[in-house]
């Protein structure tokens, strides 16, 4: 028995309707995309051609815009190395700002880069997580080449104001570009790259029912054209800017996850109902519990929240039955609390009890009232034996 599966911002499961657009590229339509001497390389060129419009139709991007990577961290190291040492820049500048619950691909990536003289501003959020377009035009100086602000966030579900940043930015400096990770977002909110001002924009098909392995970056062809130094040389796939010889089948499956995200015109409004009742659930029949994140503009599947006197790792033990995370995948294997939850204020022992919830299209009422008992019961199970939970109560 599988347990079930609430942790659908870590990753999601390949909708079956993805996997059967995908099959037959595993199989007779293995041709490479760049071989146009024959019909298996043309065939897998075509399918290419039509993913790249579909995604890029998400986008209200022309086609041409886009690149095909192996998902967001590449597509985050790709935008911003690819900018920060562009050739084209690096007379104008040396500086980006950035915000501090961006996921660790943006992050780590801006470290890697300070090392070789990169200087950036990390911007702190309000309460429900959020930067306000305001502090972003604030913090750009002079010779600031670029702001990086993703849309929503993988831990508390906080969606940003995107498109007004990107107008705020532009108000102030058009020549600075905007990068925007939609990892959590894409195929789920509206984007619109031209009303959002975004010049780069990474996407990932596995946090959308689609494929491992599989993502993009959105690149603006003009005013301006974003120029970016190539991280991956060779056979110059890609327009140059990314070699390696294209993941067609993964590429199939990021087009047909992008269809099939409005095949239900009342999907987000089901999930939202079923985290709604997750989050009063849990919220009606546990004391001394908290809400991570604001509760406008947020994931529709996303609840995070804060179980006092309960380690979220101990936490998660307690119900083996529940597939769930305390934060983000990517740092989960790190006994630090989550830096996301710290940035909202969140004193450190307290934010050691966050636990992440992901509600997502596969997800069932059932599903919900069975994660509700079970985690009630392990809370109250883990309090009982708890002297900090015990002389609190007293
Ligand atoms: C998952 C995620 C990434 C990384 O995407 P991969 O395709 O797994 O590399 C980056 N940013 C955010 C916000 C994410 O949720």
């Amino acid at each position: 028995m599988h347990p079930i599966y609430l942790d659908n911002h870590a990753t999601t499961p390949v909708d079956p309707r993805v996997l059967d657009a995908m099959l037959p590229y595993f199989g007779s339509r293995f041709g490479n995309a760049a071989s146009r001497s024959h019909l298996q390389g043309r065939e897998a060129e075509q399918a290419v051609a039509e993913a790249r419009a579909v995604v890029a139709n998400e986008l209200n991007a022309q086609a041409s815009a886009l690149l095909f990577t192996s998902g967001a961290t590449e597509s985050n190291n790709l935008a911003l190395k690819g900018v920060v040492q562009a050739p084209w820049y690096a007379r104008s500048g040396d500086h980006v700002v950035s915000c501090a619950t961006e996921h660790k691909s943006v992050l780590d990536t801006l470290k890697a880069l300070e090392t070789k003289g990169l200087r950036y501003t990390i911007l702190p959020v309000d309460t429900d997580g959020r930067v306000s377009p305001a502090h972003v035009a604030a913090a750009l100086e002079p010779r600031t080449l670029l702001v990086s602000i993703m849309h929503a966030n993988n831990e508390i579900g906080t969606v940003h104001p995107i498109g007004a940043i990107g107008r705020a930015i532009k108000a102030a400096r058009p020549d600075v570009l905007f990068h925007v990770d939609a990892a959590q977002s894409f195929g789920k909110l509206p984007i619109d790259v031209g009303a959002m001002a975004i010049d780069l924009l990474s996407l990932s098909a596995h946090k959308l029912y689609g494929p491992k392995g599989v993502g993009a970056l959105y690149v603006r062809p003009r005013s301006p054209r974003v120029r970016l130094a190539c991280q991956i040389h060779g056979g110059g796939h890609e327009r140059g800017m990314r070699s390696g010889t294209l993941n067609v089948p993964g590429i199939v499956g990021l087009a047909a996850a992008t269809r099939f995200a409005h095949s239900d015109p009342e999907e987000s409004t089901r999930i939202t109902a079923l985290r709604d009742r997750l989050q009063d659930g849990l919220c009606s029949q546990l004391q001394g519990v908290r809400v991570n994140g604001g509760a406008d503009a947020r994931l529709a599947g996303n609840l995070n929240m804060c179980f006092a006197c309960v380690d979220g790792a101990e936490l998660l033990l307690e119900v083996p039955e529940i597939a769930l995370s305390t934060g983000s995948a990517c740092t989960s294997g790190s006994l630090e609390p989550s830096y996301v939850i710290q940035a909202l204020g969140v004193a450190p022992e307290l934010a050691h009890t966050a636990v992440r919830f992901g509600v997502g299209r596969f997800t069932s009422a059932s599903d919900i009232e069975r994660c509700i008992s079970a985690l009630v019961a392990a809370v109250q199970r883990i309090r009982e034996r708890s002297p900090a939970w015990t002389s609190r109560q007293a």
